[in-house]
Order: C-alpha cells, then sequence, then structure tokens
C-alpha cells in the first residue's frame, strides 16, 4: 500500500494520522517506544550508524520512534522542514540559544515574552557574553533601532502573555532579514491551528507542547520548528550534546493531544470570544483585553495574521488589586493556576505571579497594572464560567 504524501492533507488531518510509520505488528495506535538504545546487526553496522553514513536509531537521547512521530506531525502541522522535541518548552529555547549564539553576540527581544525566556537571556546567555536588548513588542520602529551589527535573532511572543498583544510577524520577518537576522517566535499562544509564523517570515518557532498542544496539562515538553539546514547545522547537533530530550511517554501524550488540537482550539477560541464580550459588559471592568474585540489596538492585524484570536483572555478591574484577588477567591470551579492551554479553565493574577518578580516600574511599563486577571478559557460550558466569575465581579 502506498503510504500517503502527508504535505497534501489539511491540518487536522495532519495532526491525527501523520508520523506513525506502523511497525511489523500492524498496530493502529503509535506505540510507544520504551528503549534507550538500539542494536545494530554487526560491528560494521554500529560504525556506519555511528558515522552517519547508514541512517538509523542509535540513542535515545537524540531518536527514539516515538519522539520521532511527533516531530513529524508537527513539522507538518507548522509547515516547517523538520522539527526537534525537548524536554520542555525552556529547553527547547535553550537549545536555540546555544545553537546559535557565541561570545560577542546580541539578540534582541520582546519584553513581553514568558518569564522564565527573559531570565535565561538575561541571568545564563549573558554569562557567556551574549547581550540582550528588550524592545516593546508592537513598536515595529524600535525593532530596527535595537539591532546591531552583532545582532543574531530577533525573539519574540505573539499574542503576548497577559496583555495579549499581537505583533506583525510578516514586517518583523523583514526587519530582521533586511539585517541578516534570523526572526525567532514563540507560537504558544495560538499554535498552528490559528497561525503559522513560518509561512509570514519567520525562520524558527519555538513550542511549549506542555499548553494547547497536550491541552489536558498533564506531561512537560517542547519544540523548535525550522529549515532542515538550521536543525541539522545549530540545533541538532547540541540537543545530541546537551541532552534535554523529550521522553517517548511524553511524546505519546502529546501526539494524542494533537489529535484533537483543531476542534479544541475553535472551542477555545469560541468561548474566549464569548467571554470577552460579557466580561465587557461588567461594571466592574474596566478594560477587557483580547483581539477578537473591536476596541483591541491590533484586532484588524490580529484578523489577517490569525485565523481565530487564541484562549487567553485578560481584563482590568478598577479595584485594583484587592478586587482582582477578591474575584479569584471567589471562584470555585476555575483552577487558580498560572498554567494556561488546558481543557480546565485557569484564572491567575500576573501582577502577584508571573510578573511578581518585576520591579513595580517595570510592571507599569509593561503595562500589567495590580487590576488585570487573566483567564484561560477552558473547555467547560461557557454558561458555567460566567456563572463561577459572577459573584466576584458583582461583590
Ligand atoms: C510555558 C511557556 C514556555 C515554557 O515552556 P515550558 O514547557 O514550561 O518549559 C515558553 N513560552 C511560553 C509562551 C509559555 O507559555
Amino acid at each position: 500500500m502506498n503510504r500517503p504524501n502527508w504535505k497534501d492533507y489539511s491540518l487536522q488531518t495532519q495532526a491525527i494520522r501523520a508520523g506513525h510509520n506502523r511497525t511489523a505488528e500492524d498496530e493502529h495506535s503509535i506505540p510507544i517506544f520504551a528503549t534507550s538504545s538500539y542494536v545494530f546487526g554487526s560491528a560494521r553496522e554500529a560504525a556506519e550508524r555511528f558515522t552517519g553514513k547508514q541512517p538509523g536509531n542509535i540513542y535515545s537521547r537524540f531518536t527514539n520512534p516515538t519522539v520521532n512521530a511527533f516531530q513529524e506531525r508537527l513539522a507538518l502541522l507548522e509547515q516547517g522542514e523538520r522539527c526537534l522535541a525537548f524536554a520542555s518548552g525552556m529547553a527547547a529555547i535553550m537549545a536555540v540559544g546555544m545553537g546559535l549564539l557565541k561570545a560577542g553576540d546580541h539578540v534582541v527581544s520582546s519584553r513581553s515574552v514568558f518569564g522564565n525566556t527573559v531570565l535565561l537571556f538575561q541571568n545564563y546567555f549573558a554569562k557567556f557574553g551574549v547581550e540582550v536588548s528588550f524592545v516593546d513588542l508592537v513598536d515595529v520602529r524600535q525593532w530596527r533601532q535595537a539591532i546591531r551589527p552583532n545582532t543574531r535573532f530577533l525573539f519574540l511572543e505573539t499574542p503576548s502573555n497577559p496583555l495579549i498583544e499581537i505583533a506583525d510577524i510578516q514586517a518583523l520577518a523583514d526587519v530582521a532579514h533586511e539585517r541578516d537576522c534570523l526572526l525567532i517566535v514563540d507560537n504558544v499562544f495560538c499554535t498552528p491551528a490559528l497561525q503559522k509564523p513560518l509561512n509570514l517570515g519567520a525562520d524558527i518557532v519555538i513550542h511549549s507542547a506542555t499548553k494547547y498542544l497536550d491541552g489536558h496539562g498533564r506531561c512537560v515538553g517542547g519544540a523548535v520548528i525550522a529549515s532542515e539546514e538550521l536543525i541539522e547545522q545549530a540545533i541538532y547537533p547540541f540537543l545530541r550534546t546537551g541532552g534535554a530530550a523529550m521522553s517517548p511517554f511524553n511524546a505519546w501524550v502529546f501526539l494524542s493531544g494533537l489529535e484533537t488540537l483543531s476542534i479544541r482550539m475553535q472551542a477555545h477560541c469560541s468561548s474566549a470570544m464569548q467571554l470577552a464580550l460579557w466580561l465587557e459588559q461588567q461594571p466592574a471592568v474596566s478594560e477587557v483585553h483580547y483581539p477578537g474585540l473591536q476596541s483591541h489596538a491590533q484586532h484588524q492585524l490580529a484578523m489577517r495574521q490569525q485565523s481565530a484570536f487564541g484562549g487567553v483572555v485578560s481584563f482590568d478591574l478598577a479595584g485594583g488589586k484587592e478586587q482582582a484577588w477578591k474575584l479569584i477567591d471567589a471562584t470555585r470551579m476555575l483552577s487558580i493556576t498560572a498554567n494556561l492551554g488546558d481543557v480546565k479553565s485557569t484564572i491567575t493574577h500576573p501582577a502577584t505571579t508571573t510578573h511578581g518578580r518585576l520591579t513595580p516600574e517595570a510592571r507599569e511599563a509593561a503595562g500589567i497594572g495590580d487590576g488585570l486577571v487573566r483567564i484561560s478559557v477552558g473547555l467547560e460550558d461557557i454558561e458555567d464560567i460566567k456563572n463561577d466569575l459572577l459573584p466576584g465581579l458583582q461583590s
């Protein structure tokens, strides 16, 4: 039987079927290859595998059939040439840095990136002589001005966390390429179901599979998607040596997560839109941050760049921290946790959790007020989610 060429299929079909190379056992579901190493037929074959003359598995730190299936599937979804899986989203970002940077290099990063990404750049890459400049995500001029002759890459997340601002990926890819830099996009909030940064000119896509790719809050994992050349020359050699590999069990969990990614994202987006519109009607709420709303500063850009607006909504309460905490504590169903991208709705107060380590001035500069609340809208009934929030909004 001919194997289909999955490139010719739609994302929803690829997410369910691509990546599985059925074994001689004729299994219908992808197996977990729980093996650390692989056996060679002869001393010559062993030698040829090690030199790369003969393709095949050697050791699960760098290749494993279950992990390969996840990589193949996610590469297709992002329409990239090659994907490498990692132990976590942070391990993926670290691998990109270790693979691409050397002492004396410079990076330009959005100020509004995941907290640990900032710490990785500021506290660790800095130790090895890499300088980082932070700029405003949506101000293209600032990006252009921050680039130096030694800048290697630009790094951003769009939509951003927790204010859900949108960067123009195409414009920033042009800015990067004019100056011989790479553009790296962390695509955690949208996933390839809503946005494909490589098609908009980005060079590398980062994932924390921990969020929507799993979708059920079960495992920690990450991935890098890029051209064959970038992966083979810069990222794979570091994975093989640095060792932050994804476990086969986690890859198996993520594979099943991907199978429902498309319909889950549609449902997350639909509920988030309904919640955003409802929150706009609440007297206690002074502003709602959701790119699906007409009032959002980058609504038009989001319509162009994304196929829907995502599952995360944040909003400001006029009553500041006291009212935000009161609202959070008045919920009975929502999970009070900083995680996102789960079928379970989560609620968090960024100023005292994810962004609590910033100085008050830095928080204000980033627009993260004391009354800001972020909800990752899950797949419970939307009326139950509203009802869970109502008492805290009315008190
Ligand atoms: C969670 C997250 C990360 C880090 O991923 P881990 O899997 O937790 O290491 C990176 N970027 C974004 C946008 C995230 O939400």
